[in-house]
């Protein structure tokens, strides 16, 4: 099988494909209460335009796809999407990240079209703070539809909680606290700098250290054996992938996983800002208007979409992908305050 590999050596295994931007909370951290861009329908790559890409992409030895956005459950058809996706060899994962609203509608019906597991997005377990967050009042909806997608078997299922400081800190511990009675794994996640966000991180923002000191009065955070063997995402890694990731120094994506004792789930911290992982970073992204962008904290992309509507085959795909592997860069900046400025979360798909 083909092995993808950018500029700096490192293996291109996953596609994230933000498939709307379109959203039907407005976290304040994400995207403005008004005057978010909603690209028009005509905008957005079609499901077949996405099946043709993640094909391409299949072909160069990508075996992993994150459906997310926006909110990839607002966009009409996301099971026929999946089914799509599923059905092309050598795609072994297909994932979700979503905020959780529509879950509990869809949960059996992704499951049963390819979808293996889901992150969903939740900051608080107050209801009263998550209609301040997001502008929603739609926290009980959430926790259904979390139950739901456990309840079919989508597994694991994490929990992505971005720390605002002022906001949520206050609440590290309950939330750490869930994984004692429930097989989640929740993860801390730092604020970083990215449209909405820009400006909020100056104050907002909070360090992994930070946090793990914080939820240190649950006692030891014990080094998840298991998290060893899963990838960034919670993806468990299989044995010729393991051979491979081994080889190009485990584990390949960002989380870091630990057990409180006697806990039935795990907590992981994502420190793209205080620790960056972006030396074993495996992914590409495909933005809801169809540019590949190779990093999230870059502004470089690549236009598929032109050629895709000009008749370019999927050769001509394949090569744009090794175009946009080569110009992935090393790292992001963000230490020296360089932090993307052309679009918001949303759009690229966080
Ligand atoms: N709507 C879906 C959801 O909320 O899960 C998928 C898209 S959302 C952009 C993906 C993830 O990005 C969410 O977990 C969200 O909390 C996170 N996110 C958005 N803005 C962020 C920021 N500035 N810093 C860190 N994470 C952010
Ligand atoms: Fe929507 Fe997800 Fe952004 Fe919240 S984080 S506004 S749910 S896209």
């Amino acid at each position: 099988m083909a092995c993808l590999r950018d500029g700096f050596n490192r293996p291109i295994k996953y596609l994230r494909i933000s498939v709307t931007d379109r959203c039907n909370f407005r976290c304040f951290y994400c995207m403005p209460q008004e005057g978010a861009i909603n690209r028009c329908q005509t905008d957005l790559l079609t499901y077949e335009e996405i099946a043709l890409i993640v094909r391409a992409a299949a072909d160069l030895g990508l075996n992993k796809v994150r459906l997310t956005g926006g909110e990839p459950l607002v966009r009409a058809g996301m099971v026929d999407l999946v089914r799509m996706l599923a059905d092309i060899p050598g795609i072994d994962d297909i994932a979700m990240t979503t905020n959780g609203m529509l879950l509990a509608t869809h949960a059996e019906a992704l499951r049963a079209a390819g979808l293996r597991r889901v992150n969903v997005s939740l900051d608080t377990l107050r209801p009263d703070r998550f209609a301040r967050i997001t502008s929603v009042p739609g926290f009980h909806k959430v926790m259904a539809g979390i139950q739901a997608a456990y309840e079919v078997g989508l597994r694991p299922i994490k929990i992505n909680v971005v720390v605002v400081r002022g906001v949520n800190d206050d609440e590290l511990v309950d939330l750490a606290a869930m994984t004692q009675e429930n097989d989640w794994n929740i993860r801390f996640i730092e604020l970083m700098p990215i449209g909405q966000s820009t400006d909020l991180s100056e104050n907002g923002y909070m360090s992994i250290r930070e946090i793990k000191e914080r939820i240190a009065v649950l006692g030891p955070l014990l080094p998840d054996i298991r998290g060893e063997f899963l990838d960034g995402d919670g993806c468990p890694i299989k044995a010729n992938s393991l051979a491979d990731s081994m080889a190009d120094s485990l584990p390949n994506g960002p989380a870091r996983y630990f057990r409180l004792p006697d806990a039935r789930g795990t907590i992981g911290f994502i420190s793209p800002v205080s620790d960056h992982f972006c030396f074993d970073c495996n992914r590409l992204r495909l933005t809801s208007d169809g540019r590949l962008r190779p990093c999230l904290l870059w502004d470089d992309e690549l236009d598929l979409r032109t050629p895709l509507r000009q008749g370019a085959t999927i050769d001509d795909i394949r090569r744009l992908f090794v175009e946009a592997a080569a110009i992935k860069p090393e790292g992001h900046r963000l230490s020296e305050r360089k932090v993307p400025t052309g679009r918001i979360m949303s759009e690229i798909g966080g």
